[in-house]
């Protein structure tokens, strides 16, 4: 059914595939992928090729996660699934993507790349989806994929869950629901509603809250037709043997994973307070994540100055409706506290 949302060369595509996903036992002598029979180093296994369904970091992702092993797919970040959806439905010149700005930049960046035009409706004032022109622009110009970035970076707050569903319930084309800051909040995750609609992508990474970013691995949640073609169209090997185990090793701490949460959302209130409490911050807006948006007097040279000081925070003053707006990740407390000193000391302008 999701068939004829896809690219004609996607539809008809003839897959790679290896002598293990034709194997009907389980193996004992692979000579079939032309690896070395040994290795060099101390990593177990690494002269073998990885699983390329992923088989083993998914069964985790659905006992801690709870997201059903039958409608995941595991990405090199969730970017990758991401540049998969356009390379999937998106046929370079004719298709077009909504995106809802200020929203996170790479959206943008992966439809450039894949010569896909982009319609731009902008969130309002609160930050909050527009939901009446959201509707009427996806009825007229039936974009093949909707961005919603749930809690949105780089504003930091949840969406409406209904009007998340509204759009979900309504949308012919895919609407991708972007939760990569989702254990940070207090918000519903839509991974349910894959039951419902099948035309629902939900994405999830292990780079934030799981604190993987250097291991590159993220999470689609979808329907299982849309996850075999995935499958099919992603390079074969996409996750590298020692990312999938550092995060298997990482979910297995769901504990720990956890209880830094509570530390991170603490700092981030601590952070906020302080922030109020200069002379040149103007507004922080309330986050659903762990960063805050913070309108500021002079951000460009206030970001200059952090950059003098060694402290890299990131600008979004460019961005819609973000004029003279900071974005800072709360990181530990010595880190946030080094931001906090460098701020008091600085001259306004
Ligand atoms: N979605 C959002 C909203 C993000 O902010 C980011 C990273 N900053 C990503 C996706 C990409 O994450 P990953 O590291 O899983 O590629």
């Amino acid at each position: 059914m999701l068939e004829t949302l896809m690219r004609e060369n996607i539809r008809s595509l003839s897959p790679y595939k290896c002598a293990r996903d034709e194997a009907e036992g389980k193996g004992e002598v692979f000579l079939d992928a032309n690896e070395n029979y040994r290795g060099f180093t101390s990593f177990v296994n690494i002269n073998r090729y990885p699983d390329p369904k992923n088989e083993e970091l998914r069964k985790l992702v659905e006992n801690v996660l709870s997201l059903p092993f039958e409608n995941t797919v595991i990405g090199n970040g969730s970017d990758e699934i991401i540049d998969l959806l356009f390379r999937i439905f998106c046929e370079p010149k004719i298709d077009k993507v909504l995106l809802f700005p200020p929203t996170y930049g790479a959206y943008k960046v992966f439809a450039a790349i894949n010569d896909v035009e982009v319609i731009y409706l902008p969130l309002d004032d609160n930050f909050n989806l527009k939901l009446k022109e959201i509707k009427n622009i996806i009825k007229e110009q039936r974009p093949k994929l909707t961005f919603i970035c749930s809690p949105n970076n780089p504003t930091g707050n949840l969406m409406n869950f209904e009007d998340i569903e509204e759009i979900i319930k309504m949308n012919p084309g895919i609407t991708v629901v972007d939760e990569a800051y989702y254990e940070f909040s207090k918000g519903r995750s839509c991974a349910p509603l894959i039951r419902e609609y099948p035309r629902l992508v939900v994405l999830r990474t292990l780079s934030k809250c799981w604190a993987l970013a250097g291991a590159r691995i993220g999470i689609g949640v979808m329907n299982e037709e849309l996850r075999d073609k995935m499958i099919d169209v992603k390079y074969p090997y996409n996750v590298p043997t020692p990312s999938s185990r550092l995060a298997i090793e990482a979910l297995m701490k769901k504990d720990q994973a956890i209880k830094e949460i509570d530390t991170i959302l603490s700092e981030r209130d601590r952070m906020e307070k302080a922030l109020l409490l200069l002379d040149g911050v103007v507004k922080i807006y309330k986050s659903d994540a762990n960063f805050i948006l913070c309108k500021i007097n002079d951000a460009d040279n206030v970001y200059k100055y952090l950059q003098g000081e060694n402290i890299i925070v990131r600008n979004r003053s460019r961005e819609y409706n973000c004029d003279s707006c900071l974005r800072i990740t709360i990181g530990s407390r010595g880190e946030n506290d080094r931001l906090l000193r460098a701020l008091e000391e600085y001259v306004w302008e």
